[in-house]
């Protein structure tokens, strides 16, 4: 008879390690913790540039923290450190470099299957996958010369180019104001205004556009894209032309609807998982973290996710609560 885990955790990300964390400090035992990368915080480790500030109160929006990992505004590094730190303290040993692929609902338990055809049996099934395994891309065609170039975080820019950031949120506002120091930037956003990022983030990048550092081309979309002579030539839908070493996409993240069908997770007429106030999608199928809504999340509401998540699955149960 194979082993039937108490909660099985998809994704190591801050959801899947606060739910993880939460369910030993509340007693349970049998946890099983999925990543598909080979360390935790995937999409922190790719998607924040080293030494960004990290806010608690992501966007202004003030949380409460109800769980145990004490969570406090710091840089990517100390997050970082603060889940290793979560992880180690508690023994928990997620398997790193496992991808889900499906999970199937039986009579009395989940049967979760690997990319690489392993298979495990759970009770309850928390969904932590996040947003950005899929980022989003442009409706135009990118030539294929420049593929290595249209990228999607920083992490390739050597400086002395001219990129060009596309996008309105807070990655956008944070690529741009981080590498305008040793490049020419140009931030460009469909709207004219933006309003969905970190008044922070929009205050540091008006500020430098104010000063000539950044150029700004707002309310303005891009047609088409060309190569010319290795570069990449920019129409405007305004008439505008213009030519770029690189560019930056960071259009946020697409729900992998097709992954969430295939975890027995129920989708509204939108596509957004459906989820109540204990992040409850059906019975057995919890979501934690950013893919537990269609606007963006924060890191303190990941952890607050598998704080109710655990509270529920033990509501029934007699436990010893552990010291934190
Ligand atoms: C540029 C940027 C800056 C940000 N700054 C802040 C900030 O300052 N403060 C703040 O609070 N928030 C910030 N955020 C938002 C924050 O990063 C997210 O809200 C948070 O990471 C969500 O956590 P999560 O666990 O839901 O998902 P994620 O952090 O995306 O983690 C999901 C994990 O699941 C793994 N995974 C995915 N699919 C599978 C699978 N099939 N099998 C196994 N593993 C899988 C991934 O590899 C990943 O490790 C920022 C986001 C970005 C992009």
């Amino acid at each position: 008879m194979s082993r039937v885990y108490d909660i099985a955790i998809i994704g190591a990300g801050p959801a899947g390690i606060a739910t993880s964390c939460e369910a030993i400090i509340f007693g349970m035992r049998n946890i099983l913790l999925f990543e598909k990368s080979d360390n935790h915080s995937d999409t922190i480790r790719r998607y924040f540039n080293d030494n960004k500030p990290v806010d608690k109160d992501w966007k202004g929006v003030h949380v409460d923290l109800k769980g145990h990992i004490d969570f406090k505004d710091g840089t990517k590094e100390t997050t970082l450190d603060l889940f290793e730190d979560s992880l180690e303290k508690r023994l928990l040993d997620a398997k790193f470099n496992t991808e889900v692929s499906k999970v199937k609902r039986l009579v009395d338990r989940f049967k979760i299957t690997t990319t690489t055809n392993e298979v495990y049996y759970a009770k309850n099934i928390v969904i932590a996958i996040g947003k950005m395994g899929k980022p989003n891309k442009p409706d135009y065609k990118i030539p294929s010369s420049l593929k290595s170039r249209a990228n999607h975080t920083i992490a390739d820019c050597k400086g002395n180019e001219d990129v060009l950031v596309v996008g309105g949120g807070d990655s956008a506002c944070e690529y741009a104001y981080f590498i305008h120091q040793d490049n020419n930037v140009t931030f460009n956003y469909r709207r004219s205004e933006i309003t969905k990022a970190n008044p922070k983030n929009i205050k540091n990048l008006m500020n430098c556009v104010e000063d000539g550092e950044i150029k700004a081309k707002l309310g303005v979309d891009i047609e088409k894209l060309e190569d010319e002579d290795g570069k990449f030539k920019v129409f405007y839908a305004n008439g505008d032309i213009e030519k770029y070493d690189r560019i930056i996409y960071a259009l946020g993240g697409v729900t992998p609807k097709e992954f969430l069908h295939s975890c027995c997770v129920i989708l509204d007429e939108k596509d957004h998982p459906i989820v109540d106030e204990k992040n409850l999608n059906s019975l057995g199928v919890y979501l934690a973290g950013d893919i537990a809504g269609d606007i963006g999340g924060s890191i303190a509401l990941a952890l607050n996710h598998g704080y109710n998540i655990i509270k529920d699955c033990m509501k029934d149960e007699v436990f010893e609560e552990q010291s934190a």
